[in-house]
């Protein structure tokens, strides 16, 4: 089946490609089986070296690598140009850390010596999206690599030139052959590559339809899988807030991306006392984004993926209003294909999809408490759980609201993001599993339990 990739600024066909045949898949499935045993047995600073050498790879070709991302899913240059660099840190800190995360680690029992050795467990395949087509790539493979597993890649069928781009930096690195391999595949494909026996794991990032499906199959294969699925964070602002500091980082938040990130601050709660004050400047500074060329430096919020994400999120918003939302800014469709404009909608409310489903693009759903519990309350009053800030002068009062919001990350006075030294996931309808820090390269190794008497 061959399929068309669209440029989303331009409207036009971007790549033509067809998904691979069962000849091709099997091709691959068999190279990482080979490789696996050589690959697990290099020492940490044989692996290390590959993993240095590919992110001077990736710092060498960004602008390349920048360009495929602005042409296949929309991102703004400026944003694509650091999800390289980014990625390029995360190749490096393993090649550092990894040595030291998977050290044997001795525990005192009964026994003349017992430890907990870490081992590689073979074939890790991935299913990754579009949203960050390089990042959330190598924030599995460079654990997973340097942990001594090797991998499939299936990316989302808008990224396959970031796909390919990311394969050659590794073959360029002299990364050996079915190390990593890209798979081209349609879903059904992506099933029997889960149920394959050369593949003991998969892990997936993307909704949670893909996730449901994905970790239904992985279960009835036994196949152990990480799921990092949508979210629809809360940002809570107390009274005693710093404007100056929250404004610029839920703008950030919200809008970078063109809103199209699992951990965008999506709905903004407001205790009373504040409340009027963040949304005139929240609404202020965000009339000053225009969406516009992403190649361009001068532009300020990115077109959205496709005309279709564009045209649910619309319709989303429509529901919303017809519910009682009020439109502070935006809420029509831009001229472009996939353009949006900043949207920001007040008295969001229950029972309207701006309360309770994730939107994903560049819309803020304002959502007023009653006070500070209320706020919490509220905060937990979702499906998902993946992350969290809370805005006060006061650390101590934010670190006890941090512990009472149920998600897998909550920041007290700062932008959400992910840190590579810092475990990454979420709960509820967010996923389970972890990934980066060391909690992330255990999550596809053999802990195993050595016991001597
Ligand atoms: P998506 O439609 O779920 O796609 C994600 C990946 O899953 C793509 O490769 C897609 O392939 C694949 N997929 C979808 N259905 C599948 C199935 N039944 N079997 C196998 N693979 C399947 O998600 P998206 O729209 O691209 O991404 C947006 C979502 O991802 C949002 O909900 C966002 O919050 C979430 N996300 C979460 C995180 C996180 O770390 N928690 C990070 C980024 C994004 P095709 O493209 O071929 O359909």
């Amino acid at each position: 089946m061959t399929v068309e990739t669209v440029n989303p600024w331009t409207g036009q066909v971007e790549y033509r490609y067809a998904y691979f045949d069962a000849t091709e898949t099997e091709a691959r499935l068999a190279a990482a089986a080979k490789a696996f045993p050589a690959w697990s047995a290099l020492s940490f600073a044989e692996r290390a070296a590959y993993l240095e050498r590919v992110a001077a790879l990736l710092r060498e070709h960004s602008g390349r690598i920048a360009s495929i991302m602005t042409a296949e899913m929309g991102k703004l240059r400026r944003e694509a140009l650091a999800e390289v660099e980014k990625s390029a840190g995360c190749c490096e800190f393993y090649a550092r850390q990894a040595e030291a995360y998977m050290r044997d680690e001795p525990v005192a029992t009964d026994a003349s010596r017992s430890f907990v050795a870490y081992e590689p467990i073979g074939c890790v395949f991935a299913v990754m999206p579009w949203n960050f087509p390089v990042w959330q790539v190598f924030r599995f493979l460079a654990p997973g690599l340097m942990a001594g597993n090797v991998a499939l890649l299936k990316h989302a069928t808008n990224v396959p030139r970031c796909a390919d781009a990311i394969a050659e930096v590794l073959a360029l690195a002299g990364v050996p052959e079915g190390v990593f391999g890209v798979l081209h595949i349609d879903n059904d494909t992506a099933a029997r590559v889960i149920a394959d026996p050369r593949v003991q794991a998969v892990t997936l990032t993307g909704s949670e339809r893909a996730g449901k499906s994905v970790a239904a199959t992985a279960g009835a294969n036994l196949k152990k899988s990480v799921m990092e699925l949508g979210g629809s964070d809360p940002f809570v602002v107390l009274d005693d807030a710093d404007l100056d500091k929250a404004v610029p980082i839920a703008i950030a938040s919200r809008f970078g991306n063109a809103g199209q990130t699992c951990i965008a601050a999506k709905r903004f709660i407001l205790t009373p006392g504040i409340a009027d004050e963040f949304v005139a400047r929240f609404t202020a500074a965000a009339s000053a984004l225009a969406v516009g060329d992403p190649n361009h430096e001068a532009s300020t919020l990115a077109p959205m993926v496709r005309s279709d994400s564009r045209d649910q999120l619309h319709a989303q918003v429509e529901a919303s209003v017809r519910a009682g939302a009020k439109v502070l800014l935006g809420g029509a469709k831009g001229a472009g294909p996939c353009e949006y404009p900043a949207t920001i909608l007040d008295g969001v409310a229950p029972g309207m999809a701006a309360y309770s489903d994730e939107l994903f693009g560049p819309v803020a759903s304002i959502i007023r408490a009653k006070d500070a519990d209320d706020a919490v309350r509220i905060a937990n009053d979702t499906a998902f759980g993946l992350g969290a800030s809370v805005w006060t002068r006061d650390t101590a009062k934010g670190e006890a609201v941090a512990r009472r919001i149920q998600a897998g990350a909550v920041f007290v006075n700062a932008l959400v993001r992910s840190d590579v030294r810092l475990p990454f996931g979420g709960t509820k309808a967010s996923g389970f599993g972890r990934e980066l820090a060391e909690h992330g390269i255990h999550e596809f190794m053999n802990i195993k339990t050595v016991y001597v008497d």
